[in-house]
């Protein structure tokens, strides 16, 4: 039988519950197995934005293993679903973005998305290592990570595996104003938080396969280092390096007018100069530099080809190799 798209997050989301219940999960859309055998602990998120699904049947068919003794697993795990609200209404976020709303400095207004990330924070705090599973708005050529460069989780994520591009950054102010990324948070308690985005948003098979293999590798590191002792940069260099992608501009999406040609996805090649859109005077828009685009975006638009407000911070990014070694960078 085919499902719609509603009606598998349907039967997804009901059988989270049923083994949320099955748990006695105490903070909702969460939950905890601990198989006591040292005292690791690893938490995954999925859904931290609503319409990006892809890792809920891995994450199900995860706890199902676990549950029934096919993987095994030492330690202490535990699944959050960030935005089940906006992911029943097919969206990223219903008031706020939840992965803008994590931290103590928050400032801005206490939307549902604040009282989640106040209510998902202790058992973030909690956690040895973090993984969030995000999507893309686009396809993608290939999967990536993207964090801010950062020693442990640089090797955490090297060591687990599961794409071969990390898009990162140098470290940027310690204190924001603005609420913080999950994986933000969890680095800001010294923890390791590491992003993998799966590729094009939604449920498909290469989501579900990879977001699956990176949840077995993480809980087998984990083992490793929690139990044997093994230090997860000598895990993390039994794999090859990653290609290192870093931010070099970003276009102001600042009329409603501006648009993208068709069909970009993440990681097309642009050449500087290449035209690429339209500009709010309908006159050429062309790529600054070389590199990747990365976060096209297509909103809807009206019948004059104004894109429909609150426009996006940015209509394209451009990401471009690192020109040193990211681990340069932490070197004073
Ligand atoms: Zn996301």
């Amino acid at each position: 039988m085919l499902y719609s798209k509603k009606e598998k997050l349907d039967l997804y989301l009901n059988e989270f519950m049923q083994l949320e219940k099955k748990l006695n999960s105490n903070l909702s859309n969460t939950l905890t197995l601990n198989f006591n055998k040292h005292r690791g602990h690893i938490v995954f998120a999925g859904l931290i934005h609503g319409n990006e699904t892809g890792s809920l049947p891995a994450i199900i068919k995860c706890i199902n293993k676990l549950l029934q003794k096919e993987l095994s697993f030492g330690g202490k795990v535990s699944f959050l679903l960030g935005n089940i609200e906006a992911a029943k209404k097919d969206l990223r976020y219903v008031e706020s973005d939840l992965n803008r709303s994590f931290g103590e400095s928050y400032k801005g207004k206490l939307t549902l998305e604040r009282k989640r990330a106040v209510e998902l924070m202790p058992l973030l705090k909690s956690a040895d290592v973090f993984i969030d599973f995000h999507q893309t708005i686009m396809p993608s050529l290939k999967p990536f990570y993207i964090f801010e460069m950062n020693h442990d989780s640089y090797h955490w994520a090297r060591a687990v595996g599961g794409a071969s591009t990390l898009v990162t950054r140098k470290k940027g102010a310690p204190f924001s104003q603005a609420g913080m990324c999950s994986d933000e948070y969890v680095r800001s308690l010294q923890k390791i938080g590491i992003t993998l985005e799966l590729g094009e948003q939604g449920f498909s098979d290469s989501a579900e396969t990879l977001a699956f293999s990176v949840l077995k590798r993480a809980l087998k590191c984990i083992d490793k280092v929690f139990s044997s002792g093994i230090s997860i940069e000598k895990l993390s260099r039994k794999n090859n390096d990653f290609e290192f992608l870093t931010i070099s501009h970003r276009e102001p999406f600042d009329s409603p007018k501006k648009c993208l040609n068709a069909g970009f996805s993440n990681f097309h090649k642009l050449t500087k100069n290449m035209i690429v859109g339209a500009d709010e005077r309908q006159n050429p828009l062309e790529s600054p530099k070389d590199g990747y685009i990365l976060f096209p975006k297509y909103p809807k638009r009206n019948s004059t080809g104004e894109a429909s407000m609150p426009l996006p911070g940015e209509i394209f990014v451009i990401a471009e190799p690192t020109l040193e070694h990211p681990l340069n960078w932490l070197k004073a």
